[in-house]
């Protein structure tokens, strides 16, 4: 039996989002239906639903950082019972047979993962995400959120975190190590906090003082504001490792210029738009750029028992879904603290 799930949705780049509902297959073998208790609301969702990163078909309901509860599950499933706290982020399947799928790696999928929306399912129906009071997923790809991280918190993890998370890990943020991080926004916050438990020595680089007692809250050392030329002076050569969540261009060659020997730029931030590179800007001090993109599924679960070891949680502003289109606009122009989560209670 299908479930109706009632959601928020957009239905075209330029309208707001409105009620609406989807419905969700019935619980197959391997599938969990989940109970959606919370969406975050990720820049990626705008990007999406915008058109930015190319056309989409509408009516689209996004949103892929979720918790929730298990309500129903299938014959085989065995990891999740129904009552279990549990997430979804940014996939939903993959196809499990390539190279990197075999090595645990789903995220880099070579035929590229099935998307928590806008993505064609196996069913060849396009998905539908978070922003809504159920869903149907796959068992494998859902993760146990442990109970000792606030519910209304958590949801950011399954996206904000884990893209974070899996570039200070694969570059060693830890002891003496220099991070920064560009943009203190969803994902910028959280890459302060869990660099700062991994270790590292965590610099901020925004461009406002507005948030310096937050980023200093949150375990940044250092807190600098990019409008001013003198702060790429005075860090020139400074960073092992520079994490970039900016959502538009910036001028690589600026904080490329503050990695020290061997350093690494890596961009989580995705704007739609290329970004030009010097070689000569990597050249001085054998400079490396990168980008990354979540994490794999095994990666998530490890994120998520690291944040409940460190009592590492998302900031957020928790809304109502009738306040999605403000909160839209309120990200947009960086007035974000930090992440906002709809209660779907409210859908
Ligand atoms: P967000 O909450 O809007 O944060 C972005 C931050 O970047 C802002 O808070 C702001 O921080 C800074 N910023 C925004 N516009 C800027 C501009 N024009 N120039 C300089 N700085 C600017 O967004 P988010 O949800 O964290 O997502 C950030 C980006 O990561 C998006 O492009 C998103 O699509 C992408 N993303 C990628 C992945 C992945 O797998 N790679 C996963 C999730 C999201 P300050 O005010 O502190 O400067
Ligand atoms: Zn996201
Ligand atoms: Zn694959």
């Amino acid at each position: 039996m299908t479930t109706t799930a009632r959601a928020y949705a957009a239905t075209s780049p330029t309208a707001p989002l409105v009620p609406t509902t989807v419905e969700r297959r019935a619980v197959g073998a391997n599938d969990v239906l989940i109970d959606i208790a919370y969406a975050g609301v990720c820049h990626s969702d705008i990007h999406t639903v915008r058109g930015e990163w190319g056309p989409i078909a509408y009516p689209q309901v996004v949103g892929h950082e979720i918790v929730g509860t298990v309500a129903e599950v299938g014959s085989n499933v065995t990891r999740h019972r129904v009552g279990d706290r549990v997430g979804v982020g940014c996939m939903v399947n993959s196809c499990r047979e390539c190279v990197n799928c075999l090595a645990g790696m789903e995220n880099y999928c070579l035929k590229v993962s099935t998307g928590t929306y806008a993505s064609v399912d196996r069913d060849g129906t396009v998905t539908q995400g978070g922003y809504s009071t159920s869903i149907v997923v796959v068992e494998d790809f859902v993760l146990s959120v442990p109970e000792s991280i606030p519910y209304e918190a958590a949801a950011p993890l399954l996206c904000a975190g884990i893209t974070t998370y899996s570039p200070l890990s694969h570059w060693n943020a830890g002891p003496g190590k220099k991070v920064a991080v560009v943009g203190m926004g969803g994902l910028g916050h959280l890459a302060v906090k869990i660099a700062h438990a991994m270790g590292a020595d965590v610099t901020v680089l925004s461009q406002t003082l507005g948030k310096q007692d937050d980023g200093l809250r949150f375990g940044a050392d250092r807190y600098y504001v990019t409008s001013d030329a003198s702060t790429f002076e005075t860090l020139a050569n400074e960073f092992d490792l520079i994490v970039n969540t900016v959502s538009a261009p910036v001028d690589l060659q600026q904080y490329l210029s503050l990695l020290r020997l061997d350093g690494t730029m890596v961009n989580v931030g995705a704007p739609a738009e290329p970004l030009p590179i010097s070689v000569f800007g990597l050249m001085g001090n054998r400079r490396s750029y990168a980008a990354s993109g979540i994490g794999s599924i095994a990666e998530t679960q490890e994120m998520l028992d690291f944040c409940a070891e460190n009592a590492i949680a998302p900031e957020i502003e928790l809304i109502d879904a009738a306040q999605i289109n403000e909160a839209y606009e309120r990200v947009l122009k960086s007035d974000v603290r930090y992440r906002f989560v709809i209660d779907t209670a409210t859908i």
